[in-house]
């Protein structure tokens, strides 16, 4: 009786994480339905040269849309597929659309076809398939590898020893990697000594804060550097004005995405940006 008691009580306690852990477990459901119902899309952003606006890549990002519901955005599905272990299904789905897309690119644009950089999180870079099912996508589709990047986090290559070495096989395989949101995890320099990124995402939170103060500035400017040095590429990240875009370009940024250049698109509509790039001098 004892026992029940203690039951009874830590869930009266604790409505509200038993309310969150049911609605975690209908989302989940949810999920799984809409990804054997095909409810998922990709949108491409563009990432662009600074100053002439040419489109060099295009970022995939993962919508999901719902028979009976609004889009939802990944900021609120993610997390609970990452929960649920459908991410890596999820994933696997989203690695073969952005590969079918880019060999559609390739084939059309050859050696001028955009990059496509592929998102993957932290238990997708656990899963010690991941690098073969990147090699078999592209394979499948007839993809030279340089035509995509993987974009993991700091956070993910910290979550475990085996991340760095699925990092390590990526970069095997001739495919890109790149560090997102860089700048914003606890230990971002110490990591680029050990692993091997070729690009990093400047987060938005600096390009932002680009008010034209002298310390926002240094941050920024110190951030490109560090990749020059390291001989990778800076992408700055969240750009939505000309004023930023164009100061970023004076700092030494050589790439670019936000608002500014292009909204995230559907892939029938990444030839027409392609065809009109948004120079910013
Ligand atoms: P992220 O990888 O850092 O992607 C950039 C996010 O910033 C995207 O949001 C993009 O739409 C948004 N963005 C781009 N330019 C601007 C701008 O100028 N201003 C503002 N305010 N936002 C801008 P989105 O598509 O909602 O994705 C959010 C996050 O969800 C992504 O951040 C990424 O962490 C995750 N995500 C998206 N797609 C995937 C995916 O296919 N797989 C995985 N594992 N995660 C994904
Ligand atoms: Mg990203
Ligand atoms: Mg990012
Ligand atoms: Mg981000």
């Amino acid at each position: 009786a004892a026992k029940l008691t203690g039951t009874n009580r830590h869930r009266e306690h604790s409505p509200e994480l038993d309310a969150t852990a049911q609605h975690h477990a209908e989302l989940a459901a949810a999920l799984r339905r809409g990804l054997d119902h095909g409810e998922f899309r990709l949108l491409y952003q563009p990432i662009v040269e600074l100053p002439s606006g040419a489109v060099i890549g295009v970022e995939a990002l993962v919508r999901w849309h719902p028979a009976d519901g609004p889009v939802v955005s990944p900021a609120e599905f993610i997390p609970v597929a990452e929960h649920s272990g459908l991410i890596i299904d999820l994933g696997a789905w989203i690695i073969d659309t952005a590969c079918a897309d880019a060999a559609v690119w390739q084939h059309r644009h050859g050696a001028n076809s955009p990059r496509v950089n592929i998102n993957v999180s932290a238990r997708q870079l656990l899963d010690p398939d991941l690098p073969g099912l990147v090699a078999d996508a592209l394979h499948r589709h007839g993809l030279t590898p340089d035509r995509i990047t993987i974009e993991i986090t700091e956070t993910a290559v910290f979550a475990g020893g085996a991340a760095l070495s699925t990092v390590r096989e990526l970069r095997d395989l001739g495919v890109g990697v790149a560090l997102d949101d860089f700048g914003t995890g606890h230990s971002s320099l110490t990591l680029l000594r050990t692993c091997p990124v070729t690009t990093l995402k400047v987060d938005k939170s600096f390009i932002d804060d680009l008010n034209g103060t002298a310390e926002q500035e240094a941050i920024a400017t110190s951030l490109s550097t560090i990749a020059s040095t390291l001989g990778l590429r800076a992408v700055a990240e969240g750009v939505e004005t000309l004023d930023q875009a164009t100061r970023l370009h004076d700092l030494g940024y050589r790439y670019a995405q936000g608002y500014y250049f292009a909204r995230p698109a559907p892939a029938d509509q990444i030839d027409a940006v392609l065809n009109a790039p948004v120079p910013v001098r």
